[in-house]
């Protein structure tokens, strides 16, 4: 393949294909529109957008067809804005939605590769919105509760919130009052949240003040990690990560890299404690980006009541991530052991043989229990001894680990492992089949009825 080039596996692809499945039930349900826009452009659409001028380094050189020059995208904002310039629209359809799991392009140095974090091509989870910007605010809350429920989902329970908005007037490309209303938008949008943030002056991006959602993560020498959900569970993130994705070529991530440099990452330092300072380390994990520049820069504009041409704003907005980015951070926050929604193997049913006939009916019920759990994702194993299949699907971090012995198999129950707690239950084979599809409907782990 090549450095930065993972290859997703079938049990990878299982992950990621729930991931895509919460990302675009997300974003239909804040009124986005499904759009599909191709990874290669035209070299002007780039120079349009400004990305050419500013990213130039980081994109694949050009290719030649037919005496045009294309390129690789490296965002995919530039399409979702010719989307919007396809028609004209109306101030009555605003806010108008799109959203794609677009693959986008990063030309990285082979030094910086690493594993699912550094990749050359990215999965984005992207929703960009045109909105006036009297609705900006609600556009932005609806973000923010979005982000919310997609990290209930995902087990992201230690995040923190950081408003980003320019130093002074100077640092604007366009009106300030513009930036300020929509700075206030963006405060007002977290106050209605009720979520604390951080105010940080300066940072606001070049195209406009933004919220970033910040992943905490405990790491580093002075890491006091191991209250997780996937605690005890073993071996950590990167063997986890070898289960689910084949990362292609030489993993030489050289150690000299400098991870800093990573704009998405930051060594937090105002915690005050010197030890918990070394130890938190943030990563953005989601972002509601306000875009004065690109509208401008693609000339976009809606038909006002009084019949002129005005220019919308741009939100972008990212809420599960990149599909690469998000599975390695699932397992370094949850030690390996994925949220039960997203496990690949979410019941492993184990039929124990007794003797004569009634080894058959411990079989024939575990077909019917695999069967009887859909949409769960069950594997019936019978081969080895119980001991060897109990460890294997241990090793394969396994939701639940059901075993059916004549005895089950007679009464219609069944034993039930939980290797994320230890705990065994005795519970009707009905049962179980409803804790698995409620707890999949929810996206949350199994709850037992006491
Ligand atoms: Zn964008």
């Amino acid at each position: 393949m090549g450095p930065g080039l993972p290859l997703w596996l079938p049990d990878g692809a299982i992950v990621r294909g729930e991931l895509q499945r919460l990302a675009d039930e997300e974003a239909a349900a804040s009124g986005a529109q499904q759009v599909y826009t191709p990874a290669l452009a035209k070299a002007e659409l780039f120079e349009t957008s400004g990305h050419l001028a500013k990213f130039g380094p980081e994109m694949y050189p050009p290719m030649q067809v037919g005496g045009e020059r294309y390129l690789l995208r490296p965002a995919n904002c530039p399409h979702h804005a010719m989307v919007f310039a396809a028609r004209p629209h109306s101030y009555r359809e605003l806010p108008i939605r799109y959203h794609e799991v677009g693959a986008m392009f990063r030309n990285e140095l082979s030094g910086v590769l690493a594993g699912l974090t550094r990749v050359r091509q990215i999965n984005l989870d992207d929703t960009h919105v045109f909105a006036r910007l009297d609705q900006l605010e609600d556009e932005v809350v609806a973000g923010l509760q979005s982000v919310r429920r997609v990290h209930a989902a995902l087990g992201f329970d230690k995040c923190e919130y950081r408003l980003s908005l320019p130093a002074n007037d100077s640092e604007i490309l366009g009106e300030p009052q513009q930036w300020r209303r929509a700075g206030a938008a963006l405060a007002t949008a977290l106050d209605r949240i009720g979520v604390p943030y951080h105010r940080a002056e300066g940072e606001a991006a070049f195209y406009g003040p933004k919220i970033d959602v910040q992943l905490i993560l405990d790491s580093g020498p002075g890491s006091s990690s191991g209250a997780g959900a996937g605690a005890g569970a073993g071996a950590g993130a990167g063997a986890g990560a070898g289960a689910c994705v084949g990362v292609g070529g030489d993993a030489d991530a050289d150690a000299d890299a400098d991870a800093g440099a990573d704009t998405d990452m930051d060594v937090d330092d105002r915690a005050s404690d010197p030890a918990e300072r070394q130890a938190r380390v943030t990563e953005t994990v989601a972002t509601v980006q306000v875009d004065f520049v690109q509208p401008q820069r693609f000339r976009l504009g809606y038909v006002g009541p009084d019949g002129t041409e005005h220019r919308p704003v741009m939100v972008h907005r990212g809420v599960v991530g990149s599909m690469e980015r998000v599975l390695a951070l699932l397992l370094q926050v949850h030690s390996g052991r994925l949220p039960f929604w997203l496990n690949p193997h979410q019941l492993v049913v184990l039929p124990v043989a007794g003797s004569g006939a009634s080894g058959d009916e411990a079989g024939r019920a575990a077909a019917q229990l695999a069967d009887r759990c859909a949409p769960a994702r069950a594997d019936v194993v019978i081969d080895g001894s119980l001991g060897h299949r109990i460890r294997a699907a241990r090793e394969r971090r396994a939701g639940l680990i059901a075993v059916i012995g004549p005895r089950e198999a007679a009464d219609g129950t069944v034993d039930v492992l939980d290797p994320s707690d230890g705990q065994r239950r005795t519970v009707a084979a009905a049962a179980l089949a409803a804790v698995l599809r409620r707890a999949i409907a929810e996206r949350r782990p199994p709850r037992w009825e006491q």
